[in-house]
């Protein structure tokens, strides 16, 4: 009877007492991806799950909490116990919610403790397989002639895509009507089908079905032109050197998460982007993992900041063509 109250009272205390660094983690780790899966933000997530596990030795598994451009999953991590065992992926949405959203049910600065970024991943600009247009010229051309006719999909405010198509239509000086999804592969889906005309989005997605010749392609986002798509001009050399955005991803735990629990997993995240099958996979998809120096908290929030204050201008300059 004393052995059982004893085990019973340890039970509880072990329960109550936080977990140290050198104890974590020691559970499943749900990481939150707020876009669909199978899209290319849950790719990068998956893969960076896998690795991070093996260094931590135990699981990591990806949960897709979607809606509401990214913001749901954002608040899903901003409310979760601040333990380490629920961490959010999240990408340029970070940088652009502060500006974006008037409310949220999180503080979107200070609800999270970054942990590290991730990875820098290119744009590219698609459009339906028969889209009257051939060159990103002949789009810029064709969306003006069509405006709100013309459908641009997106994965809400917030998204990258958003971004990309809030910058596309402010260059061009055109609003298109834009078609909200939880994530861009099922608007990727909705593009293949012919059933929207333009889709923005990152390569970790894109470069197969570019390849494959089921989607057209216009151009890249970045300032040079990618080798894994050599023949496709960027939006500076089609006259549009202002739609240029790199979707970087970076890692956090919410708020008030244990300094030695958020550097554990910072270390386990610049593990994996030195894994060999990684940087492998990355570079498929058209990317590179950040070097070590930037997967950490201190990197990772310095950058963080000055991106939040880069696209403040840049968005109120364009904000009406934000949805
Ligand atoms: N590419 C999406 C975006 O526009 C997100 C995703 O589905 O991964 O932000």
């Amino acid at each position: 009877m004393l052995r059982r109250t004893l085990q019973a009272i340890s039970a509880v205390l072990f329960l109550a007492l936080p977990a140290t660094a050198a104890e974590f983690p020691d559970r499943t780790i749900t990481l939150i991806v707020p876009y669909a899966a199978g899209g290319p933000t849950d790719v990068v997530a998956r893969l960076l799950g896998e690795s991070m596990g093996r260094d931590l030795h135990q699981n990591i598994v990806v949960e897709n909490v979607t809606g509401a451009g990214g913001t749901l999953g954002s608040t899903r991590v901003a409310q979760a116990r601040p333990d380490g065992y629920t961490i959010l992926l999240h990408h340029i949405n970070m940088a652009t919610t502060p500006t974006l959203y008037r409310r949220l049910p999180y503080d979107p600065v200070n609800a999270f403790e970054p942990v590290g970024l991730v990875t820098p991943v290119p744009m590219t600009i698609l459009g339906r397989r028969d889209l009257p247009a051939n060159t990103f010229a002949e789009l810029v051309e064709w969306l003006r002639a069509n405006g709100e006719r013309a459908n641009l999909a997106d994965a809400g405010l917030g998204a990258a895509s958003q971004l990309c198509g809030t910058l596309l239509q402010h260059s061009i000086g055109t609003r298109v009507t834009t078609v909200p999804f939880r994530g861009t592969a099922p608007a990727m889906q909705e593009l293949l089908a012919g059933r929207v005309d333009v889709l923005c989005d990152q390569t970790t997605q894109t470069l197969e079905y570019i390849r494959n010749g089921s989607v057209k392609v216009f151009a890249v986002t970045t300032p040079e032109r990618l080798s894994v798509l050599p023949d496709v001009p960027t939006t500076a050399e089609g006259g549009m050197p202002s739609v240029q955005v790199m979707i970087w991803h970076g890692l956090y735990a919410p708020h008030a998460t244990p300094r030695p629990v958020v550097e554990r997993l910072s270390r386990a995240l610049q593990a994996a982007l030195r894994d060999p099958r990684i940087i492998q996979r990355f570079a498929d998809m058209g990317t590179v993992p950040e070097p070590q120096d930037r997967a950490t908290p201190d990197a990772h929030k310095a950058f963080w900041a000055a991106e939040i204050d880069r696209w403040r201008p840049i968005l109120q300059a364009a904000g009406q063509y934000a949805d």
